[in-house]
């Protein structure tokens, strides 16, 4: 496997920029990472003659990017990630499992974990979407088996697809079982709410994330300290708020209320993680694209009050903490080798992500 010799570039490890580094990449892992160092100062022998030479030129060197909502309906996806440097993708719902399986099992392209099949309830917007049967449940008492199903089908955790009271989502009681059979099972429970009322209900049932903000209203201060009181985590997905509002412009509904659900969150300290919605999927009614949104995502988070390091660490170090990536998310030795390299430095002007001028999965360079 090619050993890769990172030379004179600026680093974003995941946490902030370092001086220029070295950073050397061996069996598809961060072998080495000294700032302020020369290749000089490896010991004899660590680069082989044959190494791959990258020149830092002004450019700074990221962890692959995650994003933390998207869909994923077949390789091509994945494919498309890479060449923006989204290196992991949290797919949010996917179906059948076998086909979720057969993605999280590609090579040479981006990794991605999954929820697999979402709970949903018997009429909400997502009823219209095709999903097989388990989809929808409506008895509390179904859900543990449920659960099990899911579990059993490899999701790494469970979603569950919530509406305003009276809007067709599942009852809060099934939300709640949902919560308990899979906090019984070692999972984490992600919420769509895109509906202040299905986001309230979403946290008084427990679940451990939110993702989406509304866009009829804000998530105000007072919801957001109760989010941090509870450790819960947002994903906010401010990209398909405005492709949303943008697309289907309605009275009282606003791109403002999502900027300012972010802003509320932030600043009461809520980890707020990069994820987009993005989706290319036959039945679903938008088409958002995959690996080049995140990137846009980034700028919105900029936009509503996060730093380009905050923002930075929302698309890196926050995703693979939360979600029990201890492999990547940090340009760390011993790390798996998911590297983006990006030209000018993306922790002053956010939109340098989009400069990309190299991306690595596991080592290998695959742009
Ligand atoms: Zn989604």
């Amino acid at each position: 496997m090619t050993t890769t010799l990172f030379t004179d570039v600026r680093v974003f490890d995941g946490d902030g920029l370092t001086e220029p580094a070295t950073v050397l990449v061996r069996d598809g892992v961060i072998a080495a990472v000294t700032p302020g160092g020369s290749p000089a100062d490896l010991p004899d022998g660590a680069v082989p003659e044959d190494a791959e030479k990258v020149a830092g030129e002004g450019g700074t060197l990221l962890p692959g990017l995650i994003d933390a909502h998207l869909h994923v309906n077949g390789r091509k996806d994945l494919d498309a990630l890479v060449q923006h440097g989204v290196t992991t993708g949290f797919d949010m719902a996917s179906w059948p499992a076998e086909l979720t399986a057969a993605m999280r099992a590609e090579q040479h392209t981006a990794g991605m974990i999954s929820a697999g099949l979402p709970f949903i309830g018997p009429a909400g917007p997502h009823s219209h979407f095709g999903m097989p049967d388990g989809a929808v449940v409506t008895d509390p008492a179904d859900v543990p088996a449920g659960v099990a199903r899911r579990v059993g089908e490899g999701s790494d955790w469970i979603k569950v697809v919530t509406e305003d009271p009276g809007q067709g989502g599942p009852e809060p009681e099934v939300v709640a079982a949902v919560v308990q059979a899979a906090h019984a099972a070692g999972r984490r429970v992600v919420a769509h709410a895109s509906h202040l009322g299905a986001f309230t209900m979403s946290l008084d049932a427990g679940v451990d994330v939110l993702t989406h903000v509304p866009t009829e209203a804000a998530v105000d201060a007072d919801v957001a300290a109760r989010m941090v009181e509870g450790a819960r985590i947002a994903i906010p997905t401010l990209s398909v708020s405005k492709t949303l509002t943008s697309m289907r412009p309605a009275p009282g509904v606003s791109y403002d209320n999502a900027r300012a659900s972010v802003a509320a969150m932030h600043e009461a300290g809520v980890p707020v993680l990069a994820g987009t919605d993005s989706v290319d999927q036959p039945g679903v009614p938008f088409s958002i694209p995959l690996g080049s949104t995140l990137h846009q995502e980034l700028v919105l988070l900029v936009d509503a009050g996060m730093t380009p390091v905050e923002a930075l660490r929302a698309a890196t170090s926050l995703p693979a903490e939360h979600f029990g990536l201890a492999d990547r998310g940090a340009v760390r030795e011993g790390l798996r080798a998911d590297l983006l390299l990006v030209g000018g430095d993306p922790t002053s002007d956010i939109t340098a992500t989009q400069d990309v001028r190299g991306v690595w999965v596991g080592g290998e360079r695959l742009r």
